[in-house]
């Protein structure tokens, strides 16, 4: 049985993790984590996730748990991830995370903990979305370079702090590592104004923020007579949580290493 905290665990995710462990029957919830000096610390990290109570009752600190968990999941901010991955590195823990929207830098810090401890890192939790990734592959290898443009469109609820999303972003690596390009090159994620004709090989992003909705992405693949749109929408945050408990539970039995959802799946 994998032992699971959640850092977070007060958060639109953090809640959502909490259902998704208790439905499953290989993990156990053995606590939550709120931001330091939070109201809700002490409360039932059921009751916060609308399950009523469960004995658990949340913490502000990772050391007042250290005891009690094998596997940190941590869906929060880009400095309290870092932080949190120190953590565990030092205590003998591993690590799923969920937080998008690193920096270069904060993503180098990230991977320099390969050597320390074995943690999963995907800005998609979801089984569909790491499946997608491997349509996308196919699709850019047989159609990026015969005159196909490629787009990336994605849209999410209100309240999202990064742009363009986690998921666009490996969406577009993947497609672009398929074509020998990259984003940092190809990449064009601003239109406006007379920017002229579009290049054959730019990659391009467009982003909607609106309402509620939990994640929906488009790679449109168009050219002179036809177009392809390979689109994956999230209806529910459940299917993130349930791929991070998945990897959760698969971590657990890994050594030293960053490892993503296509190794957790086995579609790498
Ligand atoms: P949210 O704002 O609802 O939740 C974040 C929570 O972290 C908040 O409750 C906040 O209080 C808490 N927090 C901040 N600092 C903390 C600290 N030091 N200790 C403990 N808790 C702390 O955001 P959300 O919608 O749940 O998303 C969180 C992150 O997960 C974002 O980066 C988002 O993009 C990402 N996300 C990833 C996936 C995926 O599949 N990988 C899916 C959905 C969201």
């Amino acid at each position: 049985m994998t032992r699971i905290a959640i850092v977070g665990v007060a958060g639109r995710m953090g809640r959502t993790l909490v259902n998704a462990v208790q439905e499953d029957a290989g993990a156990t919830l053995a606590g939550g984590i709120v931001e330091p000096g939070s109201s809700l610390a002490g409360a039932d990290i059921g009751e916060l996730a609308g399950l009523g109570k469960l004995g658990v009752a949340a913490v502000d600190s990772l050391d007042a748990i250290a005891d009690d968990f094998d596997v940190l999941i941590d869906f929060t901010a880009p400095q309290v991830t870092l932080a949190n991955l120190a953590f565990c590195a030092a205590h003998g823990k591993r690590m799923v995370i969920g937080t998008t929207g690193l920096s270069g830098d904060e993503l180098a810090e990230l991977d320099g903990y390969h050597g320390q401890l074995p943690f999963v890192f995907a800005p998609n939790m979801s089984v569909g979305v790491n499946l997608t990734l491997k349509l996308l592959e196919t699709a850019a290898r047989a159609l990026g370079d015969e005159g196909y443009d490629i787009e990336v469109i994605e849209a999410h609820h209100r309240h999202k702090v990064d742009s363009p999303s986690g998921t666009a972003l490996k969406m577009g690596e993947v497609v672009a590592a398929a074509l020998d390009r990259t984003l940092k090159e190809h990449g064009v994620f601003e239109r406006v104004g007379q920017c002229g004709p579009r290049d054959p090989k730019e990659i391009g992003f467009a982003t909607v923020r609106a309402g509620d909705i939990v994640g929906e992405h488009t790679v449109m693949f168009a050219t002179e007579g036809e177009r392809i749109e390979i689109t994956h929408k999230a209806s529910s945050r459940m299917t993130f949580a349930k791929g991070a408990v998945r990897a959760a539970r698969w971590v657990a039995d890994q050594s030293n290493g960053r490892y993503g959802m296509q190794d957790v799946l086995g579609l790498g």
